[in-house]
């Protein structure tokens, strides 16, 4: 594909593709407004709800504010408004007396100490939840353990008397179930620091993600809270910052808006197509931000190929002293190698804290969006897209071309559970006249011994 007008006309298809998918799955295309206003009053009022009464039964535990989150209120939710995540202000941010860095790397990591002055308390916490106390001025660490598990237990307690006497009905989250020890009837522990529950809503069963926080001075970028993290210890809190400032490293602007809701759905079906690994719709937005502050492209097709490149491992001497390859496409060749390594993603807010990106969420993304690229470059009719858009398996397995996607898919994730021998995952796609060719070597003998590298 070497000419030049081909390849132009080629960047237009891609671009026509990713506005068409953007806007299919927005869900202000799918639901009304009024639908949406509906459901979404439902939630907030149900999350209103439960903080009143959970500051009834632990008064120690009672809030102060409630900070909306996540992709409904970004406008970024694709297809379903199913998913809400909230800060709820814990009132015992204003016992809160010094918060200090808890690592000392020169880049800031986001990791904090927080003091508390337990003798101004008006309803003490338990011994648990302190730590190093100053018995002069009664200062002291403010741990996170038993402050999750209080919080669990009062609002499994909560939504049982609420369900007993309101027509509200909540589910058991199945999904999460085997990966968490600490869960009780209807709230589980949910990522690192959120508490889980799933309700009936107007229009259907809906997550609702409660990340308790404290909130002090704000972080020089803008507002921000402490949230509990169990990936580190138990006494570190992590800083978010909630308002970050209108600019291009922090906030998308709409064309690239618009890939990030076909990534997300890109990413969506690469799951429901069969893979249980998932590149997480953070990691995708820092991805987008990361591409955005170098962005010089004059169409979103262009866009996406500069992305494929950003998950793309490349050569790092210092690092790389094994002389290992790094993954090579040249999106005017029909041709992707990829090897079974990290990546590390530079975080934008948080320098000293990058995020981790395993090769088991990184190659079947990859493989979807080169896919993508490639039956846009070399299939001249458009009869998948309908199929692609159609978010639906059966839609998916009737459809020949989407077929090899999923074939593909499923390939690499034989090898990768090891469920079939080998070194090298070789997938080949038919095209009008060409052929595709995708080779994953998934035996890195290096692997376990090669750091993560930033891109
Ligand atoms: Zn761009």
């Amino acid at each position: 594909m070497g000419c030049s007008l081909s390849k132009s006309h080629n960047t237009k298809r891609l671009t026509k593709f990713i506005n068409l998918t953007a806007n299919t799955v927005d869900i202000r295309n799918v639901y009304a407004e009024s639908q949406l206003e509906e459901h979404t009053s439902f939630v907030e009022n149900l999350v209103k709800d439960i903080l009143e009464n959970v500051g009834k039964i632990e008064p120690a535990l009672a809030t102060d504010g409630l900070i909306n989150r996540g992709s409904y209120y970004d406008r970024t939710k694709i297809l379903h408004p199913d998913e809400y995540d909230y800060h709820p202000i814990l009132g015992l941010s204003q016992y809160v007396t010094d918060v200090t860095n808890a690592s000392d790397s020169h880049e800031d990591d986001g990791k904090r100490k927080i003091r508390i002055n337990v003798n101004k308390l008006p309803y003490p916490l338990p011994s648990e939840c302190l730590e190093n106390i100053n018995e002069n001025d009664g200062e002291a660490d403010l741990r996170t353990e038993e402050l999750l598990n209080m919080l669990l237990n009062t609002i499994s307690a909560v939504l049982k008397e609420m369900e007993t006497r309101k027509s509200v009905k909540f589910y058991w989250s199945q999904n999460y179930r085997r990966s968490y020890k600490k869960e009780i009837d209807n709230v589980v522990i949910h990522g690192p620091s959120a508490l889980l529950i799933r309700v009936g809503a107007p229009l259907g069963i809906t997550d609702i993600d409660l990340c308790f926080c404290l909130k002090w001075k704000p972080h020089e970028l803008g507002p921000s809270v402490h949230i509990i993290d169990r990936k580190n210890s138990w006494d570190i809190w992590l800083e978010s910052v909630v308002e970050l400032p209108n600019s291009d490293k922090y906030v998308l602007t709409p064309p690239h808006r618009k890939l990030f809701l076909t990534l997300k759905y890109l990413s969506n079906l690469t799951r429901l197509l069969g893979i249980v690994w998932q590149i997480s719709s953070h990691v995708l937005k820092t991805l987008i931000l990361n591409h955005q502050q170098k962005c010089r492209a004059s169409s979103l097709g262009e866009c996406l190929i500069s992305i494929i490149n950003e998950l793309i491992v490349k050569p790092d001497d210092e690092h790389n002293p094994c002389d290992i390859p790094d993954d090579e496409y040249n999106c005017d060749e029909d041709f992707l190698y990829l090897f079974y390594s990290n990546l590390l993603i530079p975080n934008p807010i948080f320098p000293g804290e990058p995020q981790r990106l395993s090769p088991n969420d990184r190659i079947p993304m990859l493989i979807s969006m080169v896919w993508i690229v490639q039956h846009i470059k070399l299939n001249r009719s458009n009869n998948w897209w309908n199929a692609f858009l159609s978010n639906n398996l059966i839609g998916v397995r009737r459809n020949r071309i989407l077929q090899s996607l999923m074939d593909g898919l499923h390939e690499y994730y034989l090898l990768a559970t090891s469920k079939s021998h080998g070194r090298y995952v070789k997938l080949e796609w038919q095209h009008d006249a060409k052929k595709s060719i995708v080779l994953i070597d998934c035996i890195n003998p290096n692997y376990f011994d090669r750091p993560f590298r930033k891109v």
